[in-house]
């Protein structure tokens, strides 16, 4: 059963040819045998599942129906599940039951989805590699010596393996889609604004987003309808109707213009996944597609940009856990002063506080216009050149990332070799676009994913390219080793 898409599953519940019990019964096995490999999961939530996976049972025996009903889940670690432990994967808040749950959790619960568990992530989703957790790296299943990428890396390692069929993640600055490029998931991270943020774990306001991470583009397209809507909670959210996006899936490409720009072809892409990227290329103008060059001359400051904003956003948001409301705190604090400086020093990883710092410093009178200001006139150039582009095509197609899934450790005394990774996906971040990492491949047994970016909220058209895509390729629907 573990093979089954979140489709395959809506088909097999509504059959009856298995029930919601038997099949989270099952995966919660799956995932006690073979999660000490990966390390995917910071909490397994057996009893719940079985209850919530019951309660599905009952209400299709009374007639009701839904794709998503009594189909299993998991959880980042970020979003807020009530009476479950939701740590950000932080000794900070290691002892934190969140009270309530996030919107993106209530909806798919109130559609009957079955969480398994909350998975794994980098400490406050501050990450590439999945190597920051609290609770130990996440293994990539398709080489146990190898990272699964970060931060969402404990859902796109457990949806790889095989121990849930989706899961949800989020991307301030690729973290929906380079773990899903390293483990050969479809990920897509939506336009900012068209799924709450209400209730997951802040790192950088003004780019976290979440969204949902699947082996195929047809179960995105499930998920992400039950995720997606407006919340009056959430003031960023937009009140935008949400298209029926599995009834997208099967437009013909015929003549849609893609974009392949300049700058993500350049110096630092391995010469290997710059040849999938274009076999990739060369499939989709079987199917119709038409293709141009493009230029996104701005795009090559964007790492700066993204690592000014995103930890000064990080240090005012983080700022709350001060070992006084909630989180950890310190033993026998002297005086407030030192509580503070306990808490947080014990409760933070040092990537994050190394976050904390920059961006604490790039806010600071005298720096704020040189940094923080600069780099926000860096996004909006960097928005407008993706607005140019868009006037000349349907949709921008690039590597996902630079690398192939490097070694546990290999780049963990250098952050910079690890902030370079997000060079290909931190630009729809910055302008709040919606962008997807589909399978297109594999070079000695990793995964290579191909990146697609559309103009805001159509994340159908991404849908529809990756489902276009998988319907004349089969990189999707193989499993790693073992799993
Ligand atoms: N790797 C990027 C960072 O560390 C993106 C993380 C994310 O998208 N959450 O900030």
């Amino acid at each position: 059963m573990h093979h089954l898409t979140l489709a395959e599953i809506a088909r097999g519940l509504a059959d009856k040819s298995f029930s919601s019990e038997e099949l989270t019964a099952a995966l919660l096995q799956r995932i006690r045998s073979l999660d000490p490999q990966l390390n995917s999961f910071i909490t397994v939530t057996d009893e719940l599942a079985l209850q919530q996976a019951r309660a599905a049972d009952a209400r299709r025996a009374a007639g009701e129906n839904g794709a998503l009903l009594g189909a299993p889940i998991a959880h980042k670690d970020l979003f807020c599940t009530q009476g479950v432990r939701t740590s950000c994967a932080s000794k900070m808040l290691d002892n934190f039951t969140a009270p309530y749950d996030a919107t993106v959790v209530a909806k798919l619960a109130e559609a009957g989805m079955v969480t398994l568990g909350k998975t794994n992530m980098d400490e406050f989703a501050m990450g590439s590699a999945n190597e920051s957790s609290h609770y130990g790296a996440v293994k990539n299943p398709w080489n146990l010596e190898h990272v699964p990428g970060g931060s969402s890396g404990g859902s796109a390692a457990a949806v790889a393996a095989r121990l849930v069929p989706v899961a949800t993640g989020t991307d301030t600055g690729g973290s929906i889609r380079q773990p899903a490029a390293l483990t050969s998931l479809t990920g897509l991270k939506p336009t900012y604004g068209r799924v709450s943020r209400w209730g997951m774990i802040a790192y950088a306001s003004s780019l976290d987003q979440g969204g949902p991470m699947a082996r195929t583009a047809e179960d995105c397209a499930l998920l992400l309808q039950g995720m997606a809507g407006f919340d009056a909670k959430d003031s960023t959210s937009i009140d935008e109707p949400v298209p029926d996006y599995s009834a997208s899936l099967n437009h013909p490409l015929e003549g849609l213009r893609i974009g392949l720009p300049k700058e993500y072809f350049g110096a630092g892409l391995d010469p290997r996944i710059a040849e999938q990227v274009q076999a990739t290329v060369d499939e989709l103008k079987k199917l119709g597609a038409v293709v141009k060059d493009i230029s996104l001359p701005n795009v090559q400051h964007a790492i700066a940009a993204y690592y000014v904003i995103a930890p000064a956003e990080a240090s005012s948001n983080l700022s709350r856990f001060d070992g006084v409301r909630f989180g950890h705190r310190c033993d026998n604090p002297k005086d407030l002063t030192d509580l503070y400086k306990r808490s947080r020093g014990e409760g933070f990883g040092p990537e994050v506080q190394r976050r904390i710092m920059v961006g604490a410093y790039a806010l600071s009178a005298g720096y704020y216009d040189a940094y923080y200001l600069k780099a926000q006139k860096i996004r909006r150039l960097i928005k407008n050149d993706f607005m140019a582009a868009f006037e000349g095509v349907d949709l921008i197609l690039g590597p996902t990332t630079p690398n192939l899934a490097w070694k546990l450790g290999a780049k963990g005394n250098d952050p910079i070799a690890a902030y370079l990774e997000d060079v290909y996906t931190i630009t729809a971040n910055l302008a709040g676009l919606p962008g997807l990492s589909m399978p297109a491949g594999f070079v000695d047994g990793l995964p290579v994913g191909v990146q697609l970016l559309a103009p805001y909220f159509q994340e159908g058209r991404l849908l529809n390219v990756a489902h276009r895509y998988q319907q004349v390729t089969d990189w999707h629907t193989r499993a790693p080793n073992g799993f």
